[in-house]
């Protein structure tokens, strides 16, 4: 352990910015010569291999030419925790394999449920991510639908069209087909459109369908959008509709000193999805599913007469998980929240938001580049200026290659109603304006060397 602590430190060290480079054929090519039937027979040796296979072209997120997807920093405290979590490798689905685990984890979900506004009977579970945490909450809202006598063919799921895919996949995997699915306009601001969501109710209540879900998202994956809470939890009382809220992305407003505000009306949610792998600065995984009402989790309990019988005695996490064998990730936000505090992740959350803002400042004035929208959370979507669609097409995934070839800035892509933009995700703390900006100036650098090199 010393020596890999020693080895990941000079590694740090040495990284010079977020990507190295390496194509998909070279790290192919290294890895699969690697014969596993013959091991190296020494820790050092394994360190050094593991480093060319991986660890020297890997992606760095803590470095401030990072931005591109929702991967975070991760707080130290955080680290420390997995390595106990690692060492001592409990199982959370019941007390007699965790012990005080189950306790720490219930006291966690219990600290959020507050932090959203949730009362005493609200419960919640870790997951592996905001994808399961979604599965997991439209599940609850499936089984609560037919509990209340809905025919499953008649159940449909409201979300907005810049909700996450992962909804979709629920739908599939829950057996209602992605059909089941209706998806809803989103506003000027790229929130979901609250009359279009009362148009989109009525008429699957005229078709004779059962609303099971809706499924509102506070922070879009693309533009950080936190659709109209109050008035969609609304909507959703008067159509007896279960609403989740998809927070994976906007769930550390919880605990933003500033901004908390803009999550005003999730305490109306019947469940939520938080990930702390996200805007908590948590390593992968951790994430949770907290319900309103905890007795809704009873629709995933199971008994099994050797982990957790009718007369257990012992109290159990595994009667509110979809998994069994599961880690202790809560031991991590547990460490973060003991050693730095609530506030020391909110102020992470404020300045990515402010850099965004600014950053979004600067780039709005600037004639070379276009703005799909004014930034909301901490992604700014982008492009140079003057392009045509074909363009679009042409220059911005090469952009994105040549910045990852460089070394010193990593964008992602994304497309809006079909056309192609630029996105920076802005999740790292230590960041300041002037290093996103180089980011930026790097794009639109490359951007014109490529159309030169076209011209000429
Ligand atoms: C990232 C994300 C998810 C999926 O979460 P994972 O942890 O990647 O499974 C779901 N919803 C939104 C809005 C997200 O940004």
């Amino acid at each position: 352990m010393r020596q890999g602590i020693d080895h990941l430190a000079a590694t740090l060290t040495a990284v010079r910015g977020p990507s190295a480079g390496v194509s998909p054929e070279a790290a192919a090519k290294a890895v699969v010569d690697v014969d596993l039937d013959r091991p190296l027979g020494d820790v050092g040796d394994a360190l050094a291999e593991m480093s060319r296979l991986w660890l020297d072209d890997t992606v760095w997120f803590h470095e401030p030419g990072y931005a591109a997807h929702l991967n975070c920093p991760v707080a130290i405290p955080a680290l420390l925790a997995e390595v106990f979590v690692s060492a001592v490798n409990p199982s959370l689905d019941t007390f007699d394999q965790s012990v005080g685990g189950t306790f720490v984890e219930r006291h966690i979900v219990d600290w959020t449920a507050g932090r959203i506004g949730f009362g005493p009977g609200a419960d919640g579970i870790f997951t592996s991510g905001g994808t399961q945490s979604n599965l997991q909450g439209l599940l609850l809202a499936r089984d609560h639908a037919l509990a209340a006598g809905a025919r499953s063919a008649d159940l449909r799921i409201v979300a907005s069209a810049d909700g996450h895919f992962s909804v979709q996949k629920a739908a599939r995997l829950l057996g209602l087909g992605e059909g089941a699915v209706v998806t809803v306009a989103t506003d000027g601001d790229r929130r979901m459109d609250v009359g279009a969501l009362g148009r989109a109710l009525a008429t699957v209540a005229d078709a004779g369908h059962h609303p099971m879900a809706v499924v509102a998202t506070a922070g879009t994956t693309d533009f950080g959008a936190i659709d109209p809470l109050p008035e969609i939890a609304a909507l959703c009382e008067g159509y007896g509709a279960w609403l989740h809220v998809d927070a994976a992305y906007g769930g550390g407003l919880l605990v933003s000193p500033t901004h908390r505000h803009r999550l005003h009306g999730i305490d109306r949610a019947d469940s939520v999805t938080v990930d702390f792998h996200k805007t908590w600065f948590q390593p992968v995984s951790a994430s949770a599913l907290v319900v309103r009402d905890g007795r809704h989790l009873g629709h995933v309990t199971w008994h099994a007469d050797y982990l957790n019988p009718h007369d257990a005695a012992h109290p159990n996490q595994v009667d509110k998980s979809i998994q069994t064998t599961r880690r202790f990730d809560a031991l991590k936000l547990w460490m973060t929240l003991r050693v730095m505090g609530p506030d020391a992740i909110g102020g992470y959350v404020d300045h990515v938001v402010a850099l965004a803002a600014e950053v979004g400042a600067v780039l709005g004035a600037n004639p070379d580049v276009e703005l799909a929208a004014t930034p909301q959370l901490s992604t700014i979507v982008f492009r140079p200026a003057g392009l045509d669609e074909a363009q679009a097409d042409a220059l911005l995934p090469r952009i994105r290659a040549t910045l990852y070839e460089r070394g010193r800035a990593m964008v992602a892509a994304t497309r809006v109603d079909g056309r192609r933009w630029l996105k920076l995700t802005l999740l790292n703390p230590l960041a300041t304006t002037d290093d996103v900006l180089a980011v930026t100036g790097e794009v639109l650098d490359v951007a014109a060397e490529l159309r030169q090199a076209v011209a000429r």
